[in-house]
């Protein structure tokens, strides 16, 4: 089922999960565990990251080194089929520009609609690490928007072949918004007007990058709304696990941590502690957005279900 649907349909804020592949070679298990800790609570969608590849140099005989390329986290779309077949709840696909040319995509596309997938998570993906900025595979999209719009043309049945006669494909498309702007932006004003694009090319709803201050993303919403962006707007929420979080969330993420909250932690006396007041801080963050009738509560876990689990358990 689509997301905009779970969501049309609901009565009460929906709550949904990201997950990550397992690093390549782990078993699946790790992600049914994560998962098994949380499905008592009926999320109503899971996701699913996409990590493009990474170059590394490996020593050869001689003292060459040679460049190779490698995937840490590959699987998503067999863990979705995984998910949607031993729990029957719909699983989404991230799927991103980079790494892919337009026919790689749309043959990606094709096989998640032969999969019976109806939602895919449209992004850009970031720069790899050996790149300062983000490089388009040749003859692939530069912007997440490019690639919305051709889900959005697949969903017409426009194909890349236009002599083909295709059969329309059904997508329902979520992009990445940014309550605290996204870190390329030269200002808010400008992201939002991307943003504003990639609903404009047919993207169904937004889920925000994670964010500790509500008012911030209430100001994000309410510019939404100013901007002519009329979809539903999920909030992003990562319960903070360890004191070292403090500075690595904002330096990854492009996000800053609320005083009263960074206060708090530097306090903390261990990780243990550092925790408990992410997920205290968590909770009081899910009422308010519930409060506030967001549509769904969407959760990062990143491997810490547990903490997911005590906030979700502290609020539905
Ligand atoms: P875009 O919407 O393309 O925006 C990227 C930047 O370009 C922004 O600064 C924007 O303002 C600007 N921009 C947009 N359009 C134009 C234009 N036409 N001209 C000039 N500038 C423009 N990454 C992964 O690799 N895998 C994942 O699974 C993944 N999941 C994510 C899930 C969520 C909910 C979020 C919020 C992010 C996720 N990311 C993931 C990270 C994401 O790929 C990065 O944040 C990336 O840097 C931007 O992606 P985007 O889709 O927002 O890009």
């Amino acid at each position: 089922m689509k997301v905009i649907d779970h969501i049309n349909k609901a009565t009460s804020t929906l709550f949904s999960f990201e997950i990550l592949p397992p690093l390549k070679g782990k078993k699946i298990d790790s992600i049914y565990e994560s998962i098994d800790y949380l499905i008592e609570f009926a999320p109503h969608f899971i996701n699913v990251t996409y990590h493009r590849e990474e170059y590394l140099y490996k020593k050869r005989d001689g003292g060459y080194l040679e460049k190779v390329a490698i995937r840490k986290r590959p699987g998503t779309v067999g863990i979705c089929t995984a998910i949607i077949n031993k729990y029957k709840v719909d699983a989404i696909p991230h799927l991103i520009c980079g790494g892919f040319t337009k026919e790689e995509t749309e043959n990606a596309l094709i096989d998640l609609q032969y999969l019976g997938i109806d939602n895919v998570l449209a992004l850009r993906g970031d720069p790899i690490k050996t790149e300062a900025t983000f490089v388009p595979k040749e003859n692939g999209h530069a912007y997440a928007v490019d690639l919305v719009n051709q889900i959005e043309n697949m969903n017409k049945g426009i194909y890349l072949n236009e002599e083909t006669q295709s059969a329309h494909s059904d997508f329902c498309i979520g992009v990445a918004g940014y309550p605290e702007k996204h870190f390329e932006a030269p200002n808010f004003s400008t992201d939002l007007k991307f943003l504003k694009a990639k609903i404009d090319a047919g993207a169904d709803y937004i889920v925000t990058q994670l964010f500790y201050d509500n008012d911030k993303f209430f100001k994000f919403r309410e510019a939404c709304k100013n901007a002519g962006i009329n979809v539903p707007i999920i909030p992003g929420l990562k319960p903070i696990s360890s004191k070292k979080q403090l500075t690595a969330l904002p330096k990854i993420f492009n996000i800053d941590i609320p005083e009263q909250l960074s206060d708090a932690l530097l306090k903390a006396k261990d990780d243990k502690e550092a925790a408990a007041i992410g997920v205290e801080w968590g909770i009081n963050q899910a009422k308010e957005l519930i409060k506030n009738s967001v549509p769904c509560l969407h959760f990062y876990t990143m491997g810490k279900s547990e903490a997911v689990r005590n906030i979700v358990k502290a609020v539905y």
